[in-house]
Formats: C-alpha cells, sequence, structure tokens
C-alpha cells in the first residue's frame, strides 16, 4: 500500500531484459497450463486500461501452473512491509493435503492500530540499503475502510484455503497486538520460520482511475543486512503464479500504471523484501483511492475471489 507520508515511493527505472522472463514463464507453463496463460495473456493485453475489474472473467481452472510474466519496476506505493512481531498466530497442521509439510507465511499488510501509534511506527529500522519507517498505516477507501482490516481479512481467507490444501500456516500478526510488527521483524518472522513461501498482502493507495493489481517481487539487493540474491529467482516465479492465477480467479487486470500491463513489478526499496531469506512476494491487490477498484476490494465475495487466486497461486509454486 500506499505509503503515506514519508514512505512514498517514486516509479523506480525499470529493469532491463524485459522480456526475457516471459519466454521462460512460457516454457514453465507448457503442459496444462495452457488455459491459464491464454486467459493471462488476454487480460495483460488490455491492460492499459481500466477497467478490468469484471470483465474478464477467466474461467477457473484449477489445473494449470504458471502464468505471467514479466518485468518490472515499480510504484508508488507502498508496499512495505511492515515488520513483524512475535505474535504470529501458527496455524494447526492439517492432517494431509498435497502442501502437508510445507510452511506458508501470510503477512497482513499494516496493522489496524498503526494510527493510534505513530511514534512507534515512526521509528526507523534497518533494512540493508538504508533505514526505513518501521511500518506505515496503510492507505484507505475514500469511504474509509482501512486497508489494514482489507489485509487482514484477505489473509485470513488465505489461510484457511491454504490450510485446506495441508500446509502450515504462520502470520506477521493477525489483530494480536497493538501495532506493527515493524517491516524488519515481519521478514524475520518469514526467515525464522524457514518458510516455504511468503506473501505480504496489500492494497494500494494510488490516483483515481489507477486500477488492477500487481505483484511486488525482490530486486536482487546485497547491502548490509540483505542480500537477496538467493531468492531472486524463486520469488519471481512464485510472483508470476500468483499473478496468472489472480487474474483467473478474480477477473481482474493486472495494473494499468505500474508494471507496464504485466502485473509484476520489481522492487529493491522494501525492507520487507530486502531482507528476506525466503522466496516473498507483495501483493497490491487493486487501489483502494480508485472507486471501480474500491467496490471490489469492499466485496467479501471479491475477496474470496482474491484469496482463492493467492491461494492457488502459492499452490502451483509448492507443488512445482
Ligand atoms: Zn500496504
Amino acid at each position: 500500500m500506499s505509503y503515506v507520508g514519508p514512505d512514498f515511493d517514486p516509479p523506480q527505472p525499470r529493469r532491463s531484459p524485459l522480456r526475457r522472463p516471459l519466454t521462460v514463464a512460457v516454457a514453465a507453463v507448457v503442459v496444462g497450463a495452457v488455459a491459464g496463460w491464454g486467459v493471462w495473456q488476454g487480460v495483460g493485453d488490455s491492460g492499459g486500461g481500466d477497467d478490468g475489474s469484471d470483465s474478464a472473467a477467466v474461467p477457473q481452472t484449477r489445473s494449470a501452473t504458471t502464468p505471467p510474466v514479466s518485468p518490472d519496476p515499480s510504484t508508488s506505493d507502498d508496499g512495505e512491509d511492515k515488520a513483524a512481531s512475535p505474535s504470529g498466530s501458527a496455524s494447526a497442521p492439517a492432517a494431509t493435503g498435497p502442501l502437508k509439510g510445507k510452511v506458508v507465511v501470510i503477512d497482513p499488510g499494516h496493522n489496524p492500530g498503526n494510527f493510534q501509534h505513530t511514534t512507534e511506527i515512526n521509528r526507523k529500522v534497518n533494512i540493508g540499503t538504508g533505514s526505513k519507517e518501521c511500518d506505515t498505516t496503510g492507505t484507505t477507501t475514500n469511504d474509509g475502510y482501512p486497508e489494514a482490516k482489507f489485509t487482514l481479512d484477505v489473509s485470513r481467507r488465505l489461510r484457511t484455503l491454504l490450510e485446506q490444501q495441508g500446509a502450515t500456516v504462520k502470520f506477521t500478526q493477525d489483530e494480536d497486538r497493538d501495532w506493527g510488527p515493524c517491516i524488519d521483524e515481519r521478514a524475520r518472522i518469514g526467515n525464522e520460520a524457514k518458510a516455504d513461501a511468503v506473501v505480504s498482502i496489500h492494497a494500494d493507495g494510488s490516483g483515481a482511475g489507477n486500477r488492477g493489481f500487481h505483484v511486488i517481487l525482490p530486486g536482487s539487493v546485497n547491502e548490509g543486512d540483505a542480500d537477496t540474491r538467493p531468492i531472486v529467482a524463486p520469488s519471481r516465479d512464485l510472483g508470476e503464479r500468483i499473478a496468472g492465477y489472480f487474474v483467473r480467479a478474480t477477473g481482474s487486470a493486472p495494473s494499468n500504471y505500474v508494471g507496464d500491463g504485466t502485473g509484476l513489478v520489481t522492487r529493491e526499496d522494501l525492507g520487507g523484501l530486502n531482507l528476506s531469506t525466503v522466496p516473498k512476494v507483495f501483493i497490491e491487490c487493486g487501489n483502494m483511492r480508485d472507486s471501480k477498484d474500491a467496490a471490489l476490494l469492499t466485496s467479501g465475495a471479491w475477496r474470496q475471489k482474491a484469496a482463492r487466486g493467492i491461494s492457488d497461486g502459492i499452490t502451483s509454486f509448492l507443488k512445482n
């Protein structure tokens, strides 16, 4: 989400090998994923525009595997992560299922209590490449639905779906603490859990007319306590799968304001990604400040679809 205040991040320059990832993704998909890929492409092509949201509904086939594609750069938003606390709640491991033995850490962005703890969340923490605020408040829709409520709701739905697949799920926060955690702690929780995959859930706070979702991938960073080099490739794989399945489950188009229609953006300024030692991505599910996107984000039925898309992407990644 968006960063309120000092956290606002200007768009970054695009990374070069733009089309290469596409090729890789296509190759990876070959078997079985064709349907998903086709859907993704169709939606992706339209992506500049707008509305995608309900349009493209795509058939939901659970078979496919990988989706999308491409490159990156960044945005405005927020993605940040915040960090975490000790409290993460772990789920009871399911007895069985394809994800049995897999650990997924879900990081619900922000915390509904952050608004009342500005001093605490404004303190700086080290993210390897520099320092950044411990956490941010997150954005809201124009009608006041807070991102921090959205992230928790989607995360809980996602947890249920993953547990049904047999995964062990841990949260960085579940509204069980007054604020935070800080972004460095959020990263640490995934690392210490030796998570097989970590997803940080957000919604953006961009301008009206800016629509659609995007998945944020870690760029290659090797500075201070940050060394993302080992997780860049697996995180991209995870992110591409989530993006593809998100399109299928929600019918939403990739962002029309970052990512060149691919729904993928790479950033090197997010502590939650820089400090991760396990595959991790962020997803900005939509733009809370756009009325059409807000109508989706405030719908429980849509949030269920969003959770389904993210769950399918994670499942595809972990089964591969
Ligand atoms: Zn956010």
